[in-house]
């Protein structure tokens, strides 16, 4: 989803083999970006580009009548079969399909505002309300959407609000009885229920809503740096020729300690699975949700009750204020080009935000800056330099260091040492351009190209007028199709710098089936972004930091204690926990373009054991560990039993295939069948597979899970601590894993009302959830509602009889 599609990926690699040899010659040895982007455009044809046309038309992101009836139809069937929380999601999609002022779209907010009603979200349904007035919802419907604003007014305890709606509804009544007798007969009965309830709340003293002044505390830095906007005082910069910047510490941190809070320069939702459908009438309309149905646009928020695009289907925001400042800085331009930017993938659409949001900076400052970078270094690398400069191109401005090493110390700060969360930041960013494959330029330099040429076609005038560099004189105004030539090579170096920069936001979602009362949960990813801060950070495959999301807020905090002097690392996703240091090293190398020295990998360079030893197998006889090669004998002191390799692996798959059947019966509600499966499997992973084995992990969490369902406490409990087990060994006692495992059984506990275990589980979740996340995280404040429940529930001790 980062690259262009499969479709559009293949038929640029074909073209690029069916280049002459002396062409394939030229852009792979281009030596400068500038270059490689000309070479590249002038072979982009025609037909290619119709190609890509036909390719995008297979995404609907424009409006549709047909849909939005189709999805409110969709969305009444949930509603009557009470799933609200479906219903309100097809709502949406009806929502986004329809135009705006139109009867359509404040229907379809009419019944989202019933759908949220029933699930309690009073704010959000009166929102709804007044979007389905504003759009001009029927005149003859209005009784029905004012008593459900005077029911929301009530319950939020806002009687004064709720009376004055009664008397709105009751003279609409008066003046156009446009209901039939049966209908007003059940509004009137409504009615007086809700006149009722008003009169109880207004005799109550007033209630206020709850504080709602939140406090961040533990979330923002103790003391900001100086140098580094967004981090905290206790880490520097530094820049070394083999490391490129990184970051160290300059006093003691301690864990859980705030080290970086910094919102996304740019940051695009990913679609999620939007698949590309042939036209059929039967599969048209996706009906599933996709987190871009459910996200924010903009800031990512979670929210059933998106606004959408005026312009487009595709585009959904969690309030008018988002969608206003998303279409300032960059949808205006963005909006007509969706088909082809979900197309080319969520990397060019970044690249292409990163500069529309350029053009907020200082606007002279950064196109004087980025025509000068262009040809002082990476971009439009003078001829006269030696080789060993052109192979260190792009390497940071490493050229720069020798030419301006009094004016910018290091890539990214400005003239004072600052480093800014601005456009400079970006841009200086490594694009690492002699580490990628010729064919991959090739397929970013065609792809870039090509949306150029439709951002011309669609009416480059709305593009550049905010472009234009007022603050240069008009004769070094550069003309147009030059101009979009600059902001295409900008867009190339975004696109090659987003392999090793782009940090993916993450989020937890729920995926356990609705029956199981413990959460279970999986993390997903929400969108690709751009951050500058948290780019200076190099990798460890046994990071000291963990990083977390809120929206486009990404949170960096230690981890461990880290002493004065440690460089500051986290992990770019390879862990050592997950995978082994042959993996590890050639995923960082492929992705990466580094070998990978931290002290896991070179500790286990030392041994190179085919994967971690707890994930061993086992004597079937003594149950002692089987050693070896191709061919495994027992380490029993009086055993003698050998066996084949081939044979165990085939049993462990045959295993997983087992446990993965039983989940599913798990997920459907089939409790009984996945339990009666699980136990089976329990017992034949003893068999083979040592106490630690990660699928031995997995089966005691899948029985946790079903009992919990049948509400059986204790057994849930019971399975749950060997989970636990298995998760220790294999992140450690203070990971985050093992943070959301002693989450689950708190939930456990909590359920089973066994008091003491859950307030010490409690207790341990919290210490650990606290290190990662800070204080301002769902699953802490949910853990800190347990524990105050609890605290009410423990017996006040009896003092002795007088
Ligand atoms: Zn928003
Ligand atoms: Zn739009
Ligand atoms: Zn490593
Ligand atoms: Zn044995």
């Amino acid at each position: 989803m980062d690259l262009p599609v499969d479709e559009w990926k293949s038929y640029v690699l074909q073209k690029w083999s069916l280049l002459p040899k002396s062409i394939q010659v030229t852009i792979s040895t281009a030596e400068t970006l500038n270059d490689l982007f000309l070479h590249s455009s002038a072979l982009l044809q025609p037909e290619d580009e119709m190609f890509l046309k036909r390719l995008s038309g297979g995404y609907v992101v424009g409006k549709d009548p047909d849909a939005s009836l189709f999805y409110r139809e969709k969305g009444n069937k949930k509603f009557q079969a009470k799933d609200y929380m479906g219903a309100a999601v097809l709502y949406s999609k009806g929502v986004s399909h329809s135009g705006p002022n139109s009867t359509d779209i404040s229907l379809c907010y009419a019944n989202r505002s019933a759908a949220l009603f029933h699930l309690g979200q009073y704010e959000t349904c009166l929102k709804d309300i007044v979007r389905a007035q504003m759009h001009g919802y029927p005149e003859r419907l209005q009784p029905k959407l004012l008593l459900r604003k005077a029911e929301c007014l009530v319950t939020l305890g806002r009687p004064q609000e709720a009376s004055q709606t009664i008397i709105d509804l009751e003279s609409s009544f008066a003046a156009k009885p446009t209901l039939s007798a049966s209908q007003f007969q059940i509004l009137q009965r409504t009615l007086c229920r809700v006149k009722v309830k008003v009169q109880e709340k207004k005799n109550l003293p007033e209630i206020f809503p709850e504080a709602l002044t939140k406090t961040f505390e533990g979330m923002d830095l103790r003391e900001e740096n100086e140098q580094i906007p967004g981090a905290s005082s206790s880490v520097t910069l530094h820049i070394d020729p083999l490391k490129g910047r990184f970051l160290v510490a300059t006093k003691d941190i301690l864990p859980g300690e705030l080290l970086v809070k910094e919102d996304a320069f740019v940051s695009v939702l990913n679609p999620g699975e939007v698949p590309l459908r042939p036209h059929s009438l039967e599969s048209k309309w996706e009906i599933q949700a996709t987190s871009g149905d459910l996200h924010c646009h903009r800031c990512l928020r979670h929210t059933l009750a998106p606004v959408p695009c005026e312009g487009c289907s595709y585009a959904k925001y969690c309030s008018q204020e988002c969608m206003q400042q998303a279409w300032d800085r960059y949808h205006s331009v963005e909006c007509s080009l969706g088909a082809l930017l979900l197309t080319l993938g969520v990397f060019c659409h970044v690249a292409l935000r990163s500069t529309l949001l350029a053009r907020f900076e200082d606007v002279g400052k950064v196109i004087k800056k980025l025509c000068g970078e262009m040809s002082n270094q990476g971009i439009c690398l003078p001829e006269s330099k030696t080789p060993a400069q052109i192979l260190k191109y792009g390497q940071g401005g490493e050229g720069e260091k020798t030419d301006k090493a009094v004016e910018t110390p290091i890539p990214g700060c400005d003239i004072n040492g600052k480093y800014e969360r601005n456009y400079n930041a970006i841009f200086h960013l490594l694009p690492h351009t002699e580490n990628h494959s010729p064919e991959y330029k090739f397929l970013c330099a065609v792809s870039v190209s090509a949306l150029c040429r439709q951002l011309e076609a669609a009416g480059l005038q709305a593009f550049t007028t905010d472009l234009k560099p007022t603050k240069l004189k008009a004769a070094e105004t550069p003309v147009l199709g030059a101009e979009l030539n600059v902001w295409g090579v900008a867009m190339l170096r975004h696109m090659l710098q987003l392999q090793c920069n782009a940090q993916a936001i993450t989020t937890i979602q729920q995926t356990g089936s609705k029956e199981s009362l413990i959460a279970d949960t999986r993390r997903v990813r929400l969108a690709t972004a751009l951050f500058p801060v948290v780019s200076l950070l190099n990798h460890s495959c046994s990071p000291n930091t963990s990083v977390s999301f809120i929206g486009t807020i990404a949170t960096i905090r230690a981890s461990q204690l880290i002493r004065s002097g440690q460089e500051i690392l986290h992990c770019y996703g390879p862990h050592e926990s997950r995978m082994g240091v042959a993996e590890r090293r050639q995923k960082l190398r492929s992705q990466y373009f580094f070998d990978c020295d931290c002290p896991p990998c070179e500790r286990e360079k030392q041994r190179p054991s085919a994967g971690p030893g707890r994930e061993a197998f086992r004597c079937h006889r003594c149950r002692a560990l089987l050693q070896g090669d191709d061919v495994l004998s027992c380490s029993g002191p009086a055993c003698t039993e050998s066996v084949g390799r081939d044979l165990l692996v085939s049993r462990l798959q045959d295993l997983q295939q087992q446990v993965g059947a039983a989940q599913k019966h798990l997920r459907n509600g089939r409790l009984e069948l996945a339990i009666q499966l699980l136990l089976g499997c329990q017992s034949d992973a003893e068999s083979f597979l040592s106490a630690e084995h990660s699928v031995v992990g997995e089966i005691e969490d899948a029985l946790a899970q079903a009992y919990a369902a049948l509400g059986d406490w204790e057994k849930s409990a019971t399975h749950l601590q060997k989970s636990l087990q298995v998760v220790e060994v294999h992140h450690g006692p203070s990971s985050v894993e093992m943070g959301h495992e002693l989450f689950k059984l708190a939930q456990v506990f909590f359920n089973g009302c066994a008091i003491p275990e859950a307030l010490n589980t409690i207790q341990k979740a919290e210490k650990v959830l606290l290190v990662h996340y800070g204080p301002w995280n769902d699953e802490i404040r949910e853990l800190q509602k347990m524990k105050s429940c609890l605290l009410d529930l423990l017996p006040i001790p009896v003092g002795p009889k007088e």
